[in-house]
C-alpha cells in the first residue's frame, strides 16, 4: 500500500480492507479508524444530504465476523508499528488514534448480529490493551434502537466508555420526512434516545443546510429548541455536534440543498449554548 491520506479523503476503500478504513479526521486531529457494517451501500433512511455512492433502501448485509476481527487486530498493529504513517504519508500532526468510530454506508445498527460485532470490537481492544484508551464512538440515525439485539449490543458499547452520536437533523414529522425520509415518530425517537442515553454518553448530530424551497428553516429552528428543551428532562445530553454538507449529495435533492455557512452555524450554536447546551461546530 502506498497513497497518500489527506483530510478531504472519505474512499472506505482506502485501505484495501472490507469492513475498516482509516479517515484524517481536522475535527479530531488525528486518525478516526472507521468499521462500515453496510458494505452493500444500504440504509433504513434515505436523507437528501446522504453522500454514500448508490445508497440504496435496507439493511447492513451478513459480516464475516472473523475477517472482521482479524481487519481490525491487523489495521490497530500497522499503526502501532507505523508503517501506516510512512505507506500514506500522513502530515506528522496527525499521527495519532483519535477514536475508533462505526460509520458505515448506511445504518449501522441494522446489522442483525450488531451485538456479536461488538463483542468482536471488544475482545480486540482488550487483546491489545485499549479498554479505556481511545474513544469509541457510534454513528447512528437512532431509528433501530428499539431491537433487541441493537440494545444488548447497545448496553455492551456502554460498558466499554462508547459514546452514541444520534442523529436529530429535524424535530418535526415533516421535517424528518423532507431531510431523512422517515416516518420515524417523537415518541420512538425519545424512547431511543433514553436507552442510548442510560447506557452511553449521548451526543445529538444535526446537520444543517439550506433547502429553502421546501423547509422554512426559522420554524424548524423553533421546533428544535422546544424538543431539545423538553428532551433535556427525561435525557442527560452531552452535546450537539452541528456540521454541514461537507462534499455534494449523491442523491436527487443534492442541486436543491445547500450547505450553511459558517456564520449561520454559528448563529444556531449560539442560540444553542444560551439555552445551556454545550455544541461543537464542524465548518
Ligand atoms: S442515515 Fe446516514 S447513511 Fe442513512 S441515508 Fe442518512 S446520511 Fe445516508
Amino acid at each position: 500500500m502506498a497513497t497518500r491520506l489527506t483530510i478531504r479523503d472519505h474512499n472506505r476503500d482506502v485501505a484495501g480492507l472490507t469492513y475498516v478504513y482509516p479517515v484524517l479526521s481536522r475535527r479530531a486531529g488525528g486518525v478516526s479508524v472507521g468499521i462500515n457494517f453496510n458494505v452493500n451501500n444500504a440504509c433504513n433512511w434515505r436523507c437528501v444530504y446522504c453522500q454514500v455512492p448508490n445508497l440504496s433502501l435496507g439493511s447492513a448485509p451478513d459480516i464475516d465476523l472473523l475477517k472482521l476481527r482479524e481487519e481490525l487486530c491487523f489495521f490497530l498493529g500497522y499503526v502501532d508499528s507505523g508503517r501506516f504513517y510512512k505507506d500514506f504519508s500522513i502530515d506528522p500532526k496527525y499521527r495519532d488514534i483519535k477514536d475508533i468510530s462505526i460509520s458505515g454506508n448506511g445504518e449501522p445498527t441494522s446489522l442483525d448480529c450488531f451485538y456479536e460485532a461488538i463483542e468482536v470490537i471488544k475482545d480486540v481492544l482488550e487483546s491489545t490493551s485499549r479498554i479505556g484508551q481511545i474513544p469509541l464512538v457510534l454513528i447512528t440515525n437512532g431509528s433501530l434502537l428499539h431491537r433487541k439485539g441493537v440494545r444488548r449490543g447497545l448496553a455492551l458499547w456502554g460498558a466499554l466508555g462508547g459514546h452514541v452520536w444520534f442523529k436529530v437533523d429535524s424535530a418535526s414529522l415533516t421535517g424528518r420526512q423532507l431531510i431523512n425520509n422517515t416516518m420515524m415518530g417523537v415518541d420512538r425517537m425519545m424512547d431511543n434516545l433514553k436507552f442510548a442515553a442510560q447506557n452511553c454518553d449521548l451526543w445529538l448530530q444535526t446537520c444543517l443546510f439550506n433547502y429553502k424551497e421546501k423547509i422554512n428553516f426559522d420554524d424548524e429552528l423553533k421546533d428544535y429548541h422546544l424538543f431539545l428543551l423538553g428532551a433535556r428532562e427525561k435525557v442527560k445530553i452531552q452535546g450537539i455536534y452541528l456540521y454541514t454538507i461537507a462534499r455534494p449529495s449523491l442523491q436527487p435533492e443534492a442541486l436543491a440543498i445547500s450547505p450553511m455557512q459558517g456564520y449561520q452555524l454559528d448563529r444556531v450554536a449560539d442560540g444553542l449554548r444560551r439555552l445551556g447546551f454545550k455544541v461543537q461546530v464542524s465548518y
